[in-house]
């Protein structure tokens, strides 16, 4: 089972909102107290931003724009 996981941040260039989606593929129970550290890219201006990711979770990183509006879904 694959848990999905969301992370909202919020870009400090351009102030557009994404989150930081990626899958928990920890195997071990142990919790680390200190995750990878990964390099996420602002879905808008491109400014890099480091976010902590639980070990391993990195390689299933993607990163998705927030628009305003909380309608979800739409056209293609
Ligand atoms: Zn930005």
């Amino acid at each position: 089972m694959r848990d999905r996981k969301r992370a909202p941040h919020l870009c400090a260039a351009c102030g557009a909102r994404y989150e930081v989606c990626y899958y928990d593929d920890r195997q071990d129970d142990m919790q680390e107290p200190t995750g990878s550290l990964v390099e996420v890219h602002c879905p808008h201006c491109t400014k890099p931003k480091t976010v902590s990711l639980p070990r391993g979770s990195e390689r299933t990183l993607v990163v998705e724009p927030v628009e305003g509006d909380e309608d979800e879904g739409g056209g293609g």
